[in-house]
C-alpha cells in the first residue's frame, strides 16, 4: 500500500477481477461512512502475488484496514499478525462471505493469530483451532478494535448437532438381501460399488441407505466437510453432523461434477467429501466425466485449473454407481420383454471405461422384489444400526492392520493382508483358469474377500469369503 501526493484517488492493482476494483468505492465511501476522512492523496493497494487473478469483494476490509493504517488513523502494530475479511456495504457495514472457515485456516497457517470477520461469517471461520476469531458488525467496531478502545467480542464456533437419526434404514428396504450384504461389505472396505438392475428394482433406494451404514464422521472429518460446503455456500448453520450424500443427475456439466467456474468452486464430487457419491444411469454420464472419474478416485482430489492459477479440492468419497442392463432397461427381468439387440446392449455397456470399471470391486445385479416378499419380516442384514455396528468392528479390523480400507490397499501388500488359505488360494487360482478372471480382478476380489473376512472376524480370508467375493462379479459388461 503507498499513499503519494498525487490527485486524490485510489488504484488497485495485481490482477484483481471487476468485484475487486470496485472495492476502491466501497472502501472510500464506507471510511467515509465512519466518520474517517479518506486520504487526499492518491493510494496505489497492490495485491500479491501479481499473477494471480483476486476474485470477489471480501478483500474490502483488508484494503479499508490497510489505507487507515498507511494514512495514520492506525498505529502500524496494531494490525500485525491479524488478519480481515468481508465486503463493505456503503455505509460500513459488513456484509458476510463464502468459504470463511476455508479463509480463517489460511490466515491462519500464513501465520496470523487472529482474523476480524463479519459477524454472520465469524462463527463458521471460529471453528479453525489455534485462532482468534473476532466479530464485526461493521468498519467503525473494527477501528474502536483496533484502537484499543472497545475490543471485539470473540466469536463463539457453529454449533456441532448431533447426528439425526432421520438417516434412511435399511430395514425399511424389505428382501434385495445380497444387495444389502455388498452394502455392508462396501461400507467395510471402502469398495465402489455398482447396482444393475431394471428401473423400479430398487436401485436408488439401496444406494441412498449406504451413509446409514458408515461411521460418524470424527470431528477433523466434519471441519473439512464443513470447510468444503463453506467454500461451495450450501452451508446450512452447523458443522456438518452427517457424511453427504449426493446424487448430481447424469445431464449435470462436468464443471458441475468436478468443480470449476471463476472463482472455482467444489464440484459434486468434492461435495461428497467424506461421504457417498451417487451416480444413477453411470452411461448416460458425459464420457469426459467419467474419465475424470477414474483419475479421481486414485488421487482422491480434484485439480481445478483456471486463469492464472490452479486449486485443489479434497474429493475422498465412497462411490455408488447404478444402471440399468440395457439401453431399454428391462433384459432379464421378468416383468417385461426387452427390445434391445445384442449390438445395442454392447454399445450401452461400453460406454463406461474398463479403467473406470477396474475400480469398482463390487458389481451386484438387482432384481425387483417380488410382492410376497414384501411382506416378509426382515431379513438377516437387520436394520442399518446392526449393519453399521458390524462395519465400525470391520474397521477397527482394518486399523490394526495398518490400512485405512481395503479397497485401498496397495497391490504389494495385497497377500500379507489377506493371507488366503490354500483352499481360497486354490479357488481364486480356479477362477483365474477357468473363467478367464484378468490379474486386475482377481486382485479386486481379493480385497473384497479381506473385507468379508474382516466383517467375519477371521484372521486370514478362507474359501467361503473367497467365494463370495467372486460372486459378486459381472462378466457381461466386459471380459474380465
Ligand atoms: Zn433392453
Amino acid at each position: 500500500m503507498r499513499i503519494s501526493s498525487q490527485l486524490p484517488r485510489i488504484d488497485i492493482v495485481g490482477l484483481p477481477e471487476a468485484a475487486v476494483r470496485e472495492s476502491a468505492a466501497r472502501v472510500r465511501a464506507a471510511i467515509t461512512a465512519i466518520g474517517h476522512s479518506f486520504p487526499q492523496q492518491r493510494v496505489t493497494v497492490n495485491l500479491a502475488p501479481a499473477d494471480l487473478r483476486k476474485t470477489g469483494a471480501g478483500l474490502d476490509l483488508a484494503i479499508a484496514v490497510g489505507v487507515l493504517a498507511e494514512s495514520g488513523a492506525l498505529e502500524a502494530g496494531s494490525v500485525a499478525r491479524k488478519a480481515f475479511v468481508g465486503e463493505l456495504a456503503l455505509d460500513g457495514r459488513l456484509r458476510p462471505l463464502r468459504g470463511a472457515l476455508a479463509l480463517a485456516i489460511a490466515a491462519r497457517n500464513s501465520g496470523c493469530a487472529q482474523l476480524v470477520a463479519p459477524e454472520a461469517s465469524a462463527a463458521e471461520a471460529a471453528l479453525t483451532p489455534d485462532l482468534d476469531v473476532r466479530a464485526a458488525a461493521d468498519l467503525g467496531a473494527v477501528m474502536r478494535h483496533l484502537q484499543g478502545d472497545e475490543p471485539l467480542p470473540r466469536a463463539e464456533p457453529l454449533a456441532r448437532v448431533a447426528a439425526s437419526s432421520r438417516l434412511l434404514d435399511l430395514a425399511d428396504v424389505r428382501g434385495q438381501e445380497r444387495a444389502k450384504r455388498a452394502l455392508e461389505i462396501a461400507a467395510t472396505g471402502g469398495h465402489a460399488l455398482l447396482l444393475r438392475g431394471a428401473p423400479g428394482s430398487g436401485k436408488t433406494m439401496l444406494a441412498q441407505r449406504l451413509q446409514g451404514l458408515l461411521p460418524a464422521l470424527d470431528p477433523e472429518e466434519a471441519l473439512e466437510v464443513t470447510r468444503i460446503h463453506g467454500v461451495a455456500g450450501s452451508l446450512r448453520g452447523a458443522v456438518a453432523a452427517e457424511r453427504p450424500f449426493r446424487a448430481p443427475h447424469h445431464t449435470a456439466s462436468v464443471a458441475g461434477l468436478l468443480g470449476g467456474g471463476n472463482p472455482p468452486r467444489p464440484g459434486e464430487i468434492s461435495l461428497a467429501h467424506h461421504g457417498v457419491l451417487f451416480l444413477d444411469e453411470l452411461p448416460e454420464f458425459e464420457r469426459r466425466a467419467l474419465e475424470s472419474l477414474r483419475q479421481v478416485l486414485e488421487e482422491r482430489r480434484v485439480v481445478v485449473a483456471r486463469a492464472g492459477a490452479t486449486c485443489v479440492f479434497p474429493a475422498d468419497f465412497q462411490l455408488v454407481t447404478a444402471m440399468n442392463p440395457c439401453p431399454c432397461g428391462w433384459r432379464g427381468a421378468p416383468q417385461r420383454d426387452c427390445r434391445c439387440d445384442d449390438a445395442a446392449v454392447a454399445r450401452y455397456a461400453a460406454r463406461i471405461s474398463g479403467p473406470l470399471l477396474d475400480r469398482i470391486d463390487l458389481h451386484v445385479p438387482v432384481m425387483p422384489v417380488a410382492w410376497h416378499a414384501l411382506e416378509a419380516p426382515v431379513g438377516p442384514a437387520g436394520s442399518s444400526a446392526s449393519a453399521r455396528e458390524r462395519v465400525i468392528f470391520a474397521r477397527a479390523r482394518q486399523r490394526r492392520r495398518g490400512v485405512s480400507c481395503n479397497a485401498r490397499l496397495p497391490d504389494a501388500d495385497l497377500d500379507d493382508a489377506a493371507q488366503p488359505t490354500r483352499e481360497a488360494s486354490s479357488l481364486l487360482g480356479r477362477a483365474v483358469e477357468r473363467l478367464g478372471l484378468s490379474a486386475r480382478a482377481a486382485r479386486r476380489a481379493l480385497r473384497v474377500a479381506r473385507s468379508i473376512a474382516d466383517l467375519g472376524g477371521e484372521p486370514r480370508v478362507e474359501a467361503p469369503a473367497m467365494a463370495e467375493a467372486l460372486s459378486f462379479r459381472d462378466d457381461s459388461l466386459r471380459a474380465v
